[in-house]
């Protein structure tokens, strides 16, 4: 695999997601509540050319964007509720609340959802070019933060329901999720040393 070929769409394509991710921010959203989150999600990943299935387990915030068919699935896990009353102007380092009182994402998943599913339209497009098979998901799980639906039971619900991902999908879905955190921390070093 051309890593490189990877890199240079990530970063070409690095405005549109950071666009993303500071609107998710903005948003600002609580468990079961990312409705916005969710519909800006979905609009990008329909332009990508994903098909998208949502309401998921009959939680409307959740949706699975999906591309191409058969073995192998690789899916890329993504969340983006925000937290109560942690509201916080970016870039500063201190606490500062935007709206006191307010939500925010003191957990930073607003990179981490916008990050899986970058990782997941730079695989789609990678598959795409080099004319390689399979199948890519991007799930989109509501609630990690104190709704129980996110992580770990929303993709138990997916298990249980007629939208079962495969047995593959189901080992690397976590993996996957700690691979786009780890790649988006790498792409923001890359980026403070100007590389
Ligand atoms: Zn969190």
């Amino acid at each position: 695999m051309n890593i490189q070929k990877l890199w240079t769409w990530i970063d070409q394509n690095g405005e549109r997601f950071e666009a993303v991710s500071d609107a998710v921010w903005g948003f600002a959203e609580t468990c079961f509540t990312e409705y916005q989150s969710s519909k800006l999600q979905r609009e990008v990943m329909e332009q990508e050319g994903f098909r998208i299935t949502t309401p998921v387990c009959g939680m409307d915030t959740a949706f699975i964007a999906e591309y191409g068919s058969g073995a192998p699935v690789i899916a890329f896990l993504g969340e983006n509720d925000a937290l109560p009353a942690q509201s916080q102007c970016a870039d500063v380092a201190e606490p500062k609340p935007l709206t006191p009182g307010g939500n925010g994402h003191a957990c930073g998943h607003n990179l981490l959802g916008t990050g899986s599913m970058e990782a997941a339209c730079a695989v789609k497009q990678y598959m795409e070019a080099e004319g390689i098979s399979g199948t890519i998901r991007y799930y989109a799980c509501p609630a990690e933060e104190g709704g129980g639906a996110g992580t770990s039971d929303c993709t138990g619900n997916l298990r249980r329901s007629k939208k079962r991902p495969s047995k593959q999908a189901d080992r690397i879905t976590a993996l996957l999720m700690i691979l786009s955190i780890w790649a988006e921390a790498l792409r923001e070093s890359r980026w403070n040393a100007g590389i």
